[in-house]
């Protein structure tokens, strides 16, 4: 039987490497719905190649002009609006859903679907890092199945028992080691940084993704948001993860057990690895990645963190570790300082500058609800274009 596959974020690079994973196996997937913000142009494409039977867009501009590039009669039903995106997330005639919006309107959608007790595909970090308790939660109350799509995370996930039940200690597990590429601008001084443009930042030597995620691995807040990611998904704290920096990204991270044994899973950094993975767990399918040749690969690197260089990595920690709402104002901030970094009105320089002046300035709240972290989330945001707008030369103070 055919599995019925919603993608959230469908015109994004995950969802598009979701697609292309899909299309190769039509005994075994159909598409349900797509959904985009604004990309009405590539959103047609999509319905007129996979005919789901929803496509969701942001909003009724949007949504009109998708329809107007489908034929008249087309069965696709086009709607707009958050409401919809949750409500494809968690209809009954969907089985799998990729959670791949970016950032924290991701959130909603992914709860949704981790409530109605879908097969969840986590591509979508912010979610997860926004309001961690709650996520887990709905995944545990909905009965839903959560398959780690983030490339280091499903490593992880493949290298761990095949029952782990969330606690180190009587699996024999040490710690985790989550490797990191380093980012474009692995090796470079402080000083070097001041003057680098988005395009640069967004040049990842080994990996072809979003925007967002591209200057989240250059300030190596990704690989922060991704520590976070861990602690919640396999219950454990920042000092059981360490960060290695292996610039090839080939080893995808790795566990290491009391006996002295590591488990690593490796691969090209092509996300149809994992993704085919989340799709077809416990099962394998092809996904078009090509197979690994170590001998051309020739050799494989590791070396320490520069987190003197790089500060995003120790605010992640940081908010981890004061918990309740921390992480939520860590992730809003974030969001507000890369925008601000890609609209080339801050410097690189001031991203993790600002993060860490939004977080100085919040009293943490215990997440008792949803509503806890919506006002964290729009309190950091505020206080970040506050602070972006008194002045540049206040937020590097
Ligand atoms: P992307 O920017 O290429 O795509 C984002 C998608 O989200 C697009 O379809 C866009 O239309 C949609 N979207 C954006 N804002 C939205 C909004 N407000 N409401 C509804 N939809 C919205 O991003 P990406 O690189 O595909 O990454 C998606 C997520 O997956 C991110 O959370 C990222 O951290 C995570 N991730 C990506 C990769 C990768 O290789 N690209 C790897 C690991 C994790
Ligand atoms: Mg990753």
């Amino acid at each position: 039987m055919t599995r019925a596959v919603t993608i959230l974020g469908a015109t994004g690079s995950i969802g598009c490497s979701t697609l292309d994973v899909i299309a190769r196996h039509p005994e075994r997937y159909r598409v349900f719905a797509l959904t985009a913000a604004t990309n009405a142009e590539k959103l047609a494409v999509q319905v007129l190649e996979h005919a789901p039977d929803y496509a969701v867009m942001l909003n009724n501009s949007g949504a009109d002009a998708v329809r107007c590039r489908l034929p008249a009669g087309h069965p696709t039903q086009v709607l707009s609006g958050e409401e919809a995106l949750a409500w494809v997330a968690g209809h009954e005639d969907t089985d799998i859903v990729m959670a791949a919006i970016v950032g924290a309107a991701g959130l909603l959608p992914s709860l949704a679907a981790a409530r109605a007790g879908k097969r969840v595909l986590l591509a979508n970090k912010e979610a997860l890092v926004m309001a961690g308790p709650l996520f887990m939660e709905a995944i545990k109350q909905g009965g839903a199945e959560l398959l780690p799509i983030d490339s280091e995370h499903n490593a992880i996930f493949q290298s761990l028992p095949e029952h782990y039940g969330g606690h180190f200690a009587p699996y024999g597990i040490s710690k985790i080691l989550l490797t990191a590429s380093g980012g474009p601008f692995r090796g470079w001084q402080s000083a070097q940084l001041e003057a680098v443009t988005p395009a640069q930042a967004v040049a990842h030597p080994n990996w072809s993704m979003g925007q967002k995620i591209s200057v989240d691995s250059a300030t190596l807040m990704n690989k922060g948001l991704e520590l976070i990611e861990a602690c919640f998904l396999f219950n454990c704290q920042p000092d059981q993860v360490q960060v290695v920096v292996h610039p090839q990204s080939v080893i995808h991270s790795l566990v290491q057990y009391c006996d002295g044994s590591v488990m690593a899973q490796l691969g090209q950094p092509d996300m149809r690895t994992p993704i085919a993975y989340g799709l077809a767990w416990p099962e394998r399918i092809t996904s078009g990645v090509a197979p690994l040749d170590l001998v051309t690969i020739g050799r494989f690197d590791f070396e320490a963190a520069d987190e003197e260089t790089f500060p995003c990595l120790a605010l992640a920690r940081r908010a981890f570790s004061v918990g309740g709402t921390m992480p939520t104002v860590l992730n809003a901030a974030n969001e507000i300082a890369v925008e601000a970094f890609l609209g080339e009105r801050i410097p690189f320089s001031t991203i993790p500058t600002l993060v860490k002046r939004v977080m100085d300035a919040h009293e943490t709240t215990t997440v008792k609800s949803l509503e806890t972290v919506l006002m964290a989330d729009h309190w950091a945001r505020n206080q970040a274009i506050l602070l972006l707008q008194g002045s540049v030369n206040e937020v590097d103070a």
